[in-house]
C-alpha cells in the first residue's frame, strides 16, 4: 500500500479483514496531506456526518458542521490507530517496478518484494500551473495553495487569483476580508448553493443517490473525471460563497486568463457565457433534487423548492492587466491539482499523466488505485465514498491473489 491517507487505510482495513499480509508505506505521517499541503483556515466542505470511513465515523456534537485542518488529520490518525494499520511512516516510495510475479518498491527506508500493489498516494500531489507563470514579471509573487498559508504571508496590494473552484473562492474571500484587493480569473466551474431547502446541498447529493452513480452509469467520464471542485465552503454559518457573494465583497470577476503578452496577463472574454452554463448546471441539478424529493415522499420533511438569482455579470470586464503596474503584487494559482507518479516505473499513466485504470484495477496485474476523481462512483474522491471503493478493490486483488496461488 502507498499512502497512508484515508484511501490507503480504509484498504488495510479490508486487508486486515481478510488476513491479506501487508505494509503502508508513508513518506511522512499518517495524513500527511492534510497536515502540510493545506492552508491554515481551511475546513472540510463536506459536513461532519459525512466524515465515515470503515469503522469509524465522526460522533462529535456538531454533524452539520466542518471539520478544520486539525480534526480532520486526528480523525485519520484515530482511522489507523482503530483499524490497527501497519503503517510505515518516513518511507518514500522512489521506484515501483514490475518483476514476474509481483513488484519490486523501493522505498527511502529499503527495498520490498510483493505479490501486489495498491497505490493510495493521492490525486492532488502537485499544485497544476499553466506553463505561462515562467514569463511573468519578478515583481509580482506567486504561490500555490501548497505554499499558501494564511494572507500575511502575501503583501500589501492587489491580488490576482487563478481559478473560480472551492480553492479559488475560498482563497479569494479570506484575501479581499484581509483588506488586499482581489482579482479573480473565472474560467468554467461548479455553482452550488451551501443549503438547499434547508439541507446540506450535500445531504441532497447523498440522499438522492447522485453521489452514489457508478461508472457505467455516467455518460461522459473522463469529463466527470475532470470536473472542477463545486464552489463550497465550510463555515459555522453555512454560507455559500458563489461569484455573486464574491461580487458583493468586492471582488473583482475577469475571464480566464489565456495568455500572456508583454507582460500583460490577457483574459477570455465571453463571461457571461460561463456563468449561463453554470447556472444552468446547477438548475438542472436542483430539478433533480426535487423531483427525487416529490417521488420519493421527501417534500414535506424539506423547505419549499428554491431558485437562485442568476450569476451576475460585471457591466465592464477587464480583458488585460498590466501585472508590471505594481497593481498586482502576488499571483495565487488555484488552477487545480495533479497526482504525481514520477516514481512508478510501469506503463501505466497516460500522457496526461493520469493513471490508466478501470474502477481502480490498473492495466498491469497486480496492481491497484483507490482515491481518485469517480474512480468507481461520484463520490470515490471524498472520504464517505471510500468504504465501498476499497471494499471491491480489495475483493479484487484478493481474487487476484487466489488467482495466483493455485497451481
Ligand atoms: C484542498 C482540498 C480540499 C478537500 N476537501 C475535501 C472535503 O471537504 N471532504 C472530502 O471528503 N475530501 C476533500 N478533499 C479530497 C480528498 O479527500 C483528498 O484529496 C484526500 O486527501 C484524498 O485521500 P487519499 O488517501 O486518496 O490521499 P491523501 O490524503 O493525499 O493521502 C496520500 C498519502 O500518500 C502519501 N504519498 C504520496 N506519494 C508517496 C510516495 N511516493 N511514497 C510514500 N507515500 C506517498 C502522501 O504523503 C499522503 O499521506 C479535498 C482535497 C483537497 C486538495
Amino acid at each position: 500500500m502507498i499512502g497512508a491517507g484515508h484511501a490507503g487505510l480504509a484498504a488495510s482495513h479490508f486487508l486486515g479483514d481478510r488476513s491479506i499480509d501487508h505494509v503502508v508505506l508513508e513518506r511522512g505521517e499518517v495524513a500527511n496531506s492534510w497536515r502540510r499541503e493545506r492552508w491554515d483556515s481551511l475546513r472540510l466542505l463536506t459536513p461532519n456526518w459525512q466524515c465515515r470511513v470503515p469503522g469509524l465515523r465522526y460522533e462529535g456534537p456538531d454533524p452539520d458542521g466542518y471539520l478544520t485542518m486539525g480534526e480532520v488529520t486526528e480523525f485519520i490518525e484515530r482511522f489507523a490507530k482503530v483499524s490497527g494499520a501497519p503503517v510505515q511512516t518516513g518511507a518514500n516510495v522512489t521506484s515501483v517496478r514490475r518483476t514476474d510475479d509481483g513488484y519490486h518498491v523501493t522505498t527511502s527506508r529499503g527495498e520490498i518484494r510483493c505479490r501486489t500493489v495498491v497505490i493510495a498516494s493521492g490525486a492532488c500531489n502537485k499544485p497544476a500551473v499553466p506553463r505561462f507563470r515562467d514569463g511573468l514579471p519578478e515583481s509580482v509573487e506567486q504561490l500555490t495553495p501548497f505554499g499558501y498559508r494564511d494572507p500575511a504571508q502575501l503583501p500589501d496590494g492587489g491580488v490576482l487569483i487563478v481559478g473560480a473552484s472551492a480553492t479559488g473562492v475560498q482563497l479569494a474571500a479570506e484575501l479581499q476580508r484581509s483588506g488586499r484587493p482581489v482579482t479573480l480569473s473565472v474560467g468554467e466551474h461548479v455553482r452550488l448553493p451551501r443549503t438547499y431547502r434547508g439541507r446540506d446541498v450535500l445531504w441532497w447529493m447523498d440522499s438522492s443517490g447522485v453521489w452514489d452513480q457508478r461508472l457505467d452509469e455516467i455518460d461522459d467520464l473522463t469529463r466527470a473525471r475532470r470536473l472542477p471542485s463545486p464552489q463550497l465552503v465550510g463555515t459555522p454559518e453555512r454560507t455559500t460563497l458563489d461569484l455573486n457573494a464574491l461580487t458583493a465583497m468586492g471582488v473583482e470577476l475577469v475571464g480566464r486568463w489565456a495568455a500572456v503578452r508583454d507582460g500583460r496577463a490577457l483574459f477570455s472574454g465571453g463571461l457571461r457565457n460561463v456563468f449561463s452554463l453554470a447556472d444552468l448546471k446547477m438548475e438542472r441539478l436542483l430539478d433533480t433534487f426535487d423531483e427525487w424529493a416529490r417521488t420519493h415522499g421527501h417534500d414535506a420533511e424539506v423547505g419549499p423548492p428554491e431558485r437562485f438569482p442568476p450569476t451576475r455579470v460585471p457591466v465592464s470586464t477587464r480583458l488585460q492587466l498590466d501585472l508590471g503596474s505594481g497593481d498586482i503584487r502576488a499571483i495565487v494559482w488555484a488552477t487545480g491539482f495533479r497526482p504525481d507518479y514520477a516514481w512508478l516505473d510501469v506503463p501505466v499513466v497516460d500522457a496526461k499523466g493520469h493513471l490508466r485504470h478501470e474502477g481502480g484495477v490498473v492495466g498491469s496485474p497486480g496492481l491497484y488505485a483507490l482515491g481518485l476523481p469517480v474512480l468507481r462512483r461520484r463520490r470515490s474522491t471524498f472520504m464517505c465514498g471510500i468504504e465501498d471503493d476499497a471494499r471491491e478493490v480489495i475483493d479484487h486483488l484478493a481474487r487476484h491473489l487466489a488467482v495466483r496461488r493455485r497451481p
